[in-house]
Protein backbone atom coordinates (compact mmCIF):
# COMPACT_ATOMS: atom_id res chain seq x y z
CA UNK A 1 0.00 0.00 0.00
CA UNK A 2 1.53 2.88 -1.11
CA UNK A 3 0.02 6.56 0.57
CA UNK A 4 0.67 10.19 -1.55
CA UNK A 5 -0.34 13.12 0.20
CA UNK A 6 -0.66 16.11 -2.15
CA UNK A 7 1.56 18.89 -1.87
CA UNK A 8 -0.69 21.56 -3.27
CA UNK A 9 -2.87 22.44 -6.29
CA UNK A 10 -2.68 24.14 -9.73
CA UNK A 11 -4.23 26.93 -9.97
CA UNK A 12 -5.11 27.96 -14.00
CA UNK A 13 -7.94 29.79 -15.88
CA UNK A 14 -8.80 26.44 -17.62
CA UNK A 15 -10.86 24.59 -15.92
CA UNK A 16 -12.11 21.62 -18.61
CA UNK A 17 -9.41 19.52 -20.11
CA UNK A 18 -10.98 19.69 -23.13
CA UNK A 19 -10.55 23.35 -23.46
CA UNK A 20 -6.50 23.00 -22.43
CA UNK A 21 -4.00 24.20 -25.15
CA UNK A 22 -1.82 22.19 -27.07
CA UNK A 23 0.42 23.20 -24.92
CA UNK A 24 -1.00 24.15 -21.54
CA UNK A 25 -1.61 27.71 -20.10
CA UNK A 26 0.25 30.37 -17.94
CA UNK A 27 -0.72 28.42 -14.70
CA UNK A 28 0.69 28.40 -10.87
CA UNK A 29 1.08 26.14 -8.49
CA UNK A 30 0.13 26.84 -4.79
CA UNK A 31 1.24 25.20 -1.66
CA UNK A 32 0.23 24.06 1.34
CA UNK A 33 1.47 26.08 3.53
CA UNK A 34 2.83 23.10 5.50
CA UNK A 35 5.13 22.24 2.84
CA UNK A 36 6.43 25.79 2.00
CA UNK A 37 9.98 25.51 3.86
CA UNK A 38 10.47 22.66 0.96
CA UNK A 39 11.15 26.00 -1.49
CA UNK A 40 14.03 26.94 -0.14
CA UNK A 41 16.20 27.66 -2.84
CA UNK A 42 14.15 26.85 -5.50
CA UNK A 43 15.17 30.42 -7.08
CA UNK A 44 18.40 28.50 -7.78
CA UNK A 45 16.36 26.88 -11.00
CA UNK A 46 14.96 28.23 -14.01
CA UNK A 47 12.57 25.37 -15.05
CA UNK A 48 10.78 22.76 -12.96
CA UNK A 49 9.33 19.56 -13.21
CA UNK A 50 5.64 19.25 -11.83
CA UNK A 51 4.08 15.91 -11.19
CA UNK A 52 -0.04 15.63 -10.44
CA UNK A 53 -2.20 13.38 -9.71
CA UNK A 54 -4.58 13.40 -12.51
CA UNK A 55 -7.47 12.39 -11.07
CA UNK A 56 -9.90 12.40 -13.57
CA UNK A 57 -8.29 9.56 -15.31
CA UNK A 58 -9.26 6.28 -16.35
CA UNK A 59 -6.87 3.41 -14.37
CA UNK A 60 -7.86 0.32 -16.31
CA UNK A 61 -6.57 0.73 -19.36
CA UNK A 62 -3.13 -0.29 -20.54
CA UNK A 63 -3.34 0.39 -23.88
CA UNK A 64 -5.20 3.36 -25.74
CA UNK A 65 -5.23 5.72 -29.23
CA UNK A 66 -3.65 8.75 -28.47
CA UNK A 67 -5.31 12.22 -28.64
CA UNK A 68 -4.82 13.72 -32.37
CA UNK A 69 -5.28 10.61 -33.85
CA UNK A 70 -8.35 10.26 -35.45
CA UNK A 71 -8.31 6.68 -36.99
CA UNK A 72 -9.16 4.51 -34.07
CA UNK A 73 -7.88 1.25 -36.18
CA UNK A 74 -5.70 -1.23 -34.03
CA UNK A 75 -2.48 -0.49 -35.81
CA UNK A 76 -3.12 3.01 -34.11
CA UNK A 77 -3.39 1.15 -30.28
CA UNK A 78 0.01 2.46 -28.02
CA UNK A 79 0.64 1.36 -24.70
CA UNK A 80 0.15 3.11 -22.16
CA UNK A 81 3.87 3.28 -20.71
CA UNK A 82 4.71 4.43 -24.55
CA UNK A 83 2.06 7.51 -24.30
CA UNK A 84 1.95 10.85 -21.98
CA UNK A 85 -1.77 9.99 -21.84
CA UNK A 86 -3.64 10.63 -18.52
CA UNK A 87 -5.32 6.91 -18.66
CA UNK A 88 -2.49 5.06 -16.75
CA UNK A 89 -2.92 2.46 -13.65
CA UNK A 90 -0.91 5.69 -11.47
CA UNK A 91 -2.92 8.34 -13.12
CA UNK A 92 0.93 11.05 -12.58
CA UNK A 93 0.75 13.71 -15.24
CA UNK A 94 4.53 15.07 -15.65
CA UNK A 95 5.09 18.58 -16.91
CA UNK A 96 8.16 20.43 -17.68
CA UNK A 97 7.67 24.42 -16.73
CA UNK A 98 9.97 27.37 -16.74
CA UNK A 99 9.44 29.43 -13.28
CA UNK A 100 8.21 33.24 -13.54
CA UNK A 101 8.25 33.57 -9.71
CA UNK A 102 7.71 32.40 -6.51
CA UNK A 103 5.13 34.46 -4.53
CA UNK A 104 5.44 32.76 -1.12
CA UNK A 105 3.90 29.84 -1.19
CA UNK A 106 2.87 30.29 -4.73
CA UNK A 107 4.88 29.02 -8.07
CA UNK A 108 4.30 31.01 -11.28
CA UNK A 109 4.75 29.12 -14.58
CA UNK A 110 5.16 29.80 -18.00
CA UNK A 111 2.24 26.76 -18.50
CA UNK A 112 1.14 23.99 -17.26
CA UNK A 113 -1.43 21.20 -19.49
CA UNK A 114 -2.87 20.43 -15.39
CA UNK A 115 -6.72 21.97 -15.19
CA UNK A 116 -7.67 24.54 -12.18
CA UNK A 117 -7.57 22.24 -8.76
CA UNK A 118 -4.89 19.57 -9.47
CA UNK A 119 -3.37 17.95 -6.90
CA UNK A 120 0.16 18.51 -7.39
CA UNK A 121 1.97 15.65 -5.68
CA UNK A 122 5.51 16.78 -5.99
CA UNK A 123 8.18 19.30 -7.81
CA UNK A 124 11.36 18.66 -8.94
CA UNK A 125 13.91 20.96 -10.59
CA UNK A 126 15.01 20.51 -14.13
CA UNK A 127 18.80 19.17 -14.44
CA UNK A 128 20.21 20.59 -17.76
CA UNK A 129 23.37 18.09 -16.80
CA UNK A 130 21.08 15.04 -16.46
CA UNK A 131 17.65 16.05 -18.14
CA UNK A 132 18.93 17.47 -21.68
CA UNK A 133 19.28 14.73 -24.27
CA UNK A 134 20.22 16.81 -26.91
CA UNK A 135 20.03 13.66 -29.21
CA UNK A 136 17.04 12.21 -27.74
CA UNK A 137 14.36 11.68 -30.94
CA UNK A 138 10.40 10.42 -30.91
CA UNK A 139 8.81 8.78 -33.83
CA UNK A 140 5.95 11.24 -33.59
CA UNK A 141 2.60 10.27 -32.39
CA UNK A 142 -0.03 11.44 -34.64
CA UNK A 143 0.02 14.14 -36.96
CA UNK A 144 -0.88 17.75 -35.68
CA UNK A 145 -4.15 19.22 -36.30
CA UNK A 146 -3.68 21.55 -38.23
CA UNK A 147 -0.87 23.99 -39.50
CA UNK A 148 -0.94 26.77 -36.31
CA UNK A 149 -0.54 23.61 -34.13
CA UNK A 150 2.46 22.29 -35.65
CA UNK A 151 3.39 26.15 -35.65
CA UNK A 152 3.15 26.05 -32.08
CA UNK A 153 5.32 22.90 -30.92
CA UNK A 154 7.48 24.02 -33.08
CA UNK A 155 8.14 27.05 -31.81
CA UNK A 156 8.20 25.98 -28.74
CA UNK A 157 11.09 23.86 -29.65
CA UNK A 158 12.81 26.82 -31.13
CA UNK A 159 12.19 29.13 -28.20
CA UNK A 160 13.94 25.78 -25.89
CA UNK A 161 17.03 25.61 -27.47
CA UNK A 162 17.72 29.81 -28.62
CA UNK A 163 16.58 30.86 -25.29
CA UNK A 164 14.66 33.81 -26.30
CA UNK A 165 11.76 34.87 -28.77
CA UNK A 166 12.99 37.33 -31.66
CA UNK A 167 12.47 37.75 -35.00
CA UNK A 168 14.87 35.94 -36.52
CA UNK A 169 13.58 32.65 -34.66
CA UNK A 170 10.29 33.36 -35.91
CA UNK A 171 11.31 33.44 -39.37
CA UNK A 172 13.07 29.88 -39.06
CA UNK A 173 9.80 28.85 -37.17
CA UNK A 174 7.78 30.13 -40.42
CA UNK A 175 10.07 28.83 -42.86
CA UNK A 176 10.75 24.99 -41.33
CA UNK A 177 6.81 25.41 -40.47
CA UNK A 178 5.64 25.90 -44.23
CA UNK A 179 8.07 22.98 -44.78
CA UNK A 180 6.91 20.16 -42.66
CA UNK A 181 3.06 21.55 -43.79
CA UNK A 182 3.96 22.16 -47.83
CA UNK A 183 6.51 19.93 -48.68
CA UNK A 184 6.31 17.01 -46.24
CA UNK A 185 2.20 17.46 -45.67
CA UNK A 186 3.16 16.23 -41.71
CA UNK A 187 5.58 13.15 -42.40
CA UNK A 188 8.22 12.50 -40.70
CA UNK A 189 11.79 12.29 -43.27
CA UNK A 190 13.12 9.38 -42.82
CA UNK A 191 16.51 11.39 -42.84
CA UNK A 192 17.03 15.17 -42.85
CA UNK A 193 20.35 17.26 -43.29
CA UNK A 194 19.69 21.01 -42.97
CA UNK A 195 22.27 23.71 -44.20
CA UNK A 196 21.52 27.32 -43.15
CA UNK A 197 23.68 30.30 -44.04
CA UNK A 198 26.58 31.47 -41.02
CA UNK A 199 25.58 34.95 -41.24
CA UNK A 200 22.32 34.09 -39.70
CA UNK A 201 23.02 32.52 -36.26
CA UNK A 202 19.81 33.27 -34.74
CA UNK A 203 17.57 31.81 -37.22
CA UNK A 204 20.79 29.04 -37.26
CA UNK A 205 19.46 28.39 -33.92
CA UNK A 206 15.88 27.97 -34.06
CA UNK A 207 16.74 25.56 -37.25
CA UNK A 208 18.91 23.66 -34.87
CA UNK A 209 15.99 23.70 -31.59
CA UNK A 210 13.63 22.45 -34.30
CA UNK A 211 15.59 20.02 -36.38
CA UNK A 212 17.99 18.61 -33.79
CA UNK A 213 20.31 18.74 -36.67
CA UNK A 214 24.30 18.99 -35.44
CA UNK A 215 27.73 19.24 -36.82
CA UNK A 216 29.00 16.52 -35.18
CA UNK A 217 26.19 13.73 -36.53
CA UNK A 218 26.48 15.76 -40.11
CA UNK A 219 23.36 16.48 -40.22
CA UNK A 220 23.70 20.55 -40.17
CA UNK A 221 26.34 22.57 -42.33
CA UNK A 222 26.81 26.01 -43.37
CA UNK A 223 26.10 27.50 -46.80
CA UNK A 224 25.71 30.44 -48.88
CA UNK A 225 23.94 33.92 -47.31
CA UNK A 226 20.28 33.33 -48.05
CA UNK A 227 19.66 30.17 -48.44
CA UNK A 228 18.10 27.30 -46.44
CA UNK A 229 18.46 23.71 -48.01
CA UNK A 230 16.78 20.92 -46.32
CA UNK A 231 17.77 17.34 -47.99
CA UNK A 232 15.24 15.07 -47.13
CA UNK A 233 14.65 10.91 -48.62
CA UNK A 234 16.82 11.61 -51.53
CA UNK A 235 14.98 15.67 -52.51
CA UNK A 236 16.01 18.61 -52.02
CA UNK A 237 13.94 21.76 -51.05
CA UNK A 238 15.60 25.10 -50.67
CA UNK A 239 14.15 28.40 -49.83
CA UNK A 240 15.57 31.69 -50.07
CA UNK A 241 15.56 34.45 -47.57
CA UNK A 242 15.36 37.77 -47.54
CA UNK A 243 15.93 40.52 -44.26
CA UNK A 244 12.51 38.97 -42.99
CA UNK A 245 10.98 36.84 -45.32
CA UNK A 246 11.16 33.73 -46.99
CA UNK A 247 10.58 31.75 -50.07
CA UNK A 248 10.43 28.02 -51.30
CA UNK A 249 12.15 27.88 -54.59
ZN1 LIG B 1 17.38 35.60 -31.11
Amino acid sequence: MITLKPIGRVRSPVRDRRQMPRLGAPAAVELFDEFRPGLLRLEKHSHLWVLAWMNEAERDLLQVIPRGIEDESPENLHGVFAVRSPARPNPIGLTLARIVGVNGARIELDRLDFVDGTPVVDLKPYFVARDMIYSASNIQIGRPANREAAREALAAQAVNFHGEFCAELELGVDLYTDFRAEVLDFEEPASLRVTAPADRPHLLDALMGMTRASFGRGTLALGEPGTVRFEHDGRLTCYALSENAYRRV
